[in-house]
């Protein structure tokens, strides 16, 4: 068996055309603040990415990039005032922010309404209750699960295993397919033989940061496997799955790069739109 490549690329540039069009027919301009605290050369180029795909689709993005010796007051203070601004419908903090400023006081200082990235506990605990796609969700499991039913298969009823229990990924991402009724079980640092539980996957999320920690070994013939790890090997951007390997055991699986991340950054865009609309209904 030699898995079908999800291409997560061309997905996620036919999600971008059908919201270039919604945004072409509204008369405001949609705004999107980007702040970034620091010289992290990943979250300069995350946050470039996420401009041009702002500018792609024809929405505004204004970047606020500040040293990272910032107080923590000035930029709570930045965001009161984008959380007033009419011409600002999304914001986003790029993190990690640095250690001297609170990541909490930070996300919890921005209005729910403009939380893009769905990182309030307003919208993390409406996500949890029932997830509703009309509204802001987190980019990368909302991503995750469109990939997933790109395939066709029915999510219902699957053993769905995630690993990884981050707030931003894992966690989020077994909550949403719990919603579409699929069985989940979370692995993280502290599971103990990881593959006893990956083994039994039809749906295998690996969301870690190690490269190669899922083998063929670990994989149920004919799965599902999305891998949203980034991790630099040299100069390679890779997973945390042995694509090559897993490649000839699964059914479906997503590349890296090309994969999950373009996903990401489309779901955002989305993201921002409905945190328009919700500001103009
Ligand atoms: P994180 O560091 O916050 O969480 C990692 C998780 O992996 C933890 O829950 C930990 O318990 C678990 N873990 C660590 N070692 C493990 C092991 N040996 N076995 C099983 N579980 C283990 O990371 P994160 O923010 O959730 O991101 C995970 C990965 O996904 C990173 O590589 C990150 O760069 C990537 N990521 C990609 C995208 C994208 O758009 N493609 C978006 C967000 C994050």
């Amino acid at each position: 068996m030699t898995a079908r490549t999800i291409d997560g690329k061309t997905i996620a540039k036919e999600v971008r055309s059908k919201i270039k069009k919604e945004v072409h027919k509204i008369k405001d301009k949609i705004g999107l603040a980007v702040i970034l605290v620091g010289d992290n050369p990943a979250s300069k180029l995350y946050v470039n990415m996420k401009q041009k795909a702002c500018k792609e689709v024809g929405m505004d993005s204004y970047k606020y990039e500040f040293q990272k010796n910032i107080s923590e007051e000035e930029v709570l203070s930045i965001i009161k005032t984008l959380n007033k601004d009419k011409k600002i419908h999304g914001i986003l903090v790029q993190l990690p922010v640095p250690d001297h400023i609170d990541e909490k006081k930070i996300i919890h200082a921005i209005n729910p309404d403009k939380d893009v990235d769905c990182f309030h506990t307003e919208n993390v605990g409406e996500m949890f209750i029932e997830p509703d796609y009309e509204k802001i969700l987190p980019a990368t499991p909302k991503g995750v699960i469109k990939l997933i039913e790109s395939t066709g298969i029915d999510i219902k009823g699957k053993n769905a295993v995630v690993v990884g229990r981050s707030n931003i990924v894992g966690k989020p991402v077994g909550m949403l397919l719990l919603q579409k009724h699929a069985t989940v079980t979370y692995c993280h640092s502290r599971t103990k033989n990881l593959k006893e539980h990956t083994k039994y996957a039809d749906i295998l999320i690996a969301a870690v940061g190690r490269h190669e920690l899922i083998k063929a070994d670990m994989v149920k013939k004919g799965a599902v496997v999305i891998d949203v790890g980034i991790n630099k090997v040299g100069a390679k951007v890779v997973g945390d799955v042995d694509f090559n390997k897993v490649k000839k055991v699964a059914a479906y699986i997503t590349p890296v790069p090309f994969g999950v991340g373009p996903m990401t950054i489309a779901m955002l865009l989305e993201n921002t739109l409905i945190a328009y609309k919700r500001q103009n209904s």
